[in-house]
């Protein structure tokens, strides 16, 4: 019978070839456009951009932890009218640089002239990001409607226009929402400006944020039907916080189920259980997706890792995307 010290000796070298082998098997660096016509699923993490000296490592300190689950590329937001320009910029190119993984650099037309967004895109480029969130952007804070900027552009396909036509070597993706656009006056009509992003080089969608999978499992036929053909990758906001969360997705309009509230609120406030019923409720959405064929997952991950850290690391150890598809699939 073998000795202590020869369990000891397999152990390690089942460990660390364990750690050699990459948990889907990716790619470092690749265009996300690339990649989803190559890999399944596609999994990716957005940030926004740190303000201070304490943000920025407690975002590097997640990117270093999160990176070890393999996500495929993170995206970087942008605040309205530039507010976050360099911060974007400079956060993009390190997580590319520093961390060797994919990024996404968004940008959205708010308070920018077609000259200062020409000024940008060519900075973007020039630091070699190679991939960009094209939006209109949220009118900033304080202010209800969005207005189009003198000298500036007036929805996300523009600008999509303006970035494929001037760097036509940059992946673009878009914006969508299963529960319809706020400003749009029906589903059919916010399908039908969609399709006009997809015209202008839009090459993948992220989709809003939503609890309900039944909203994106309606949304994607829908959206086929009006002749988008491109991915559509669902964003799940895992509910680490009740009160939150709630005033987020109160804010982008996104629906919280009834059953999804009234659990939270059963938990009267406990912050440790509340996160824990999150992350579970999240792991849940994310593997009924993955196991009916969503392209991947789009994690708003709000700068921290242990949530993300639970979600990602739970569907690679179970790997939904590899049991059979069930009915209702994307
Ligand atoms: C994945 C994701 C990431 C995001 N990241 C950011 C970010 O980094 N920074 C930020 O500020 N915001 C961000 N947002 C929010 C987004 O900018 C807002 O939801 C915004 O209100 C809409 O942006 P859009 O790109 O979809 O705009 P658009 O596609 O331009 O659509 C906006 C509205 O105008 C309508 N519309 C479009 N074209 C026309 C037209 N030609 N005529 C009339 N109506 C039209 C649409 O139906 C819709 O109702 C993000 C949203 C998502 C889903």
């Amino acid at each position: 019978m073998p000795g202590p010290a020869a369990f000891r000796a397999a152990f390690t070298l089942k460990w660390d070839w364990l750690r050699r082998q990459s948990l889907t098997n990716t790619l470092a660096l690749m265009r996300i456009d690339e990649m989803l016509a190559s890999t399944r699923p596609v999994f990716s993490v957005e940030f926004f951009p740190p303000k201070t000296d304490e943000g920025r490592q407690t975002l590097f300190e997640t990117v270093e932890v999160l990176r070890k689950l393999d996500p495929h590329f993170f995206s970087v937001t942008y605040g309205a009218g530039g507010a976050t320009r360099e911060g974007t910029l400079d956060t993009t190119r390190a997580i590319r640089d520093q961390y060797d993984s994919e990024a996404m650099a968004h940008l959205s037309c708010v308070g920018e002239t077609v000259e200062s967004l020409r000024e940008i895109i060519d900075r973007i480029a020039d630091a070699g990001i190679e991939n960009i969130l094209a939006l209109r952007g949220d009118p900033p804070r304080g202010e209800k409607d969005f207005e189009q900027p003198e000298g500036g552009l007036g929805s996300a396909s523009d600008l999509a226009a303006l970035i494929h036509e001037t760097h036509p070597e940059i992946a673009l993706g878009g914006a969508c929402f299963p529960e319809v656009h706020p400003e749009a006056p029906s589903l059919e009509a916010d399908l039908a400006y969609l399709k006009t992003k997809i015209d202008n080089g839009v090459s993948f969608l992220i989709t809003q944020l939503f609890f309900d999978n039944q909203l994106y499992f309606d949304f994607v036929p829908a959206a086929r039907a009006a002749g988008i053909d491109v991915p559509i990758i669902p964003g799940v906001m895992p509910m680490t916080g009740f009160r939150q969360i709630a005033r987020i997705s109160e804010l982008c309009e996104a629906t919280i189920p009834d059953p999804l509230a009234l659990a939270m609120e059963a938990l009267d406030g406990d912050e440790r259980a509340e996160f824990e019923l999150g992350v579970a409720y999240a792991t849940q959405q994310c593997a009924d997706l993955l196991r009916r064929g969503a392209p991947g997952i789009h994690l708003y991950a709000l700068n921290r890792s242990p949530a993300t850290r639970a979600i990602l690391g739970a569907l690679h150890a179970s790997k939904p995307w590899e049991e059979p598809a069930t009915a209702g699939a994307a």
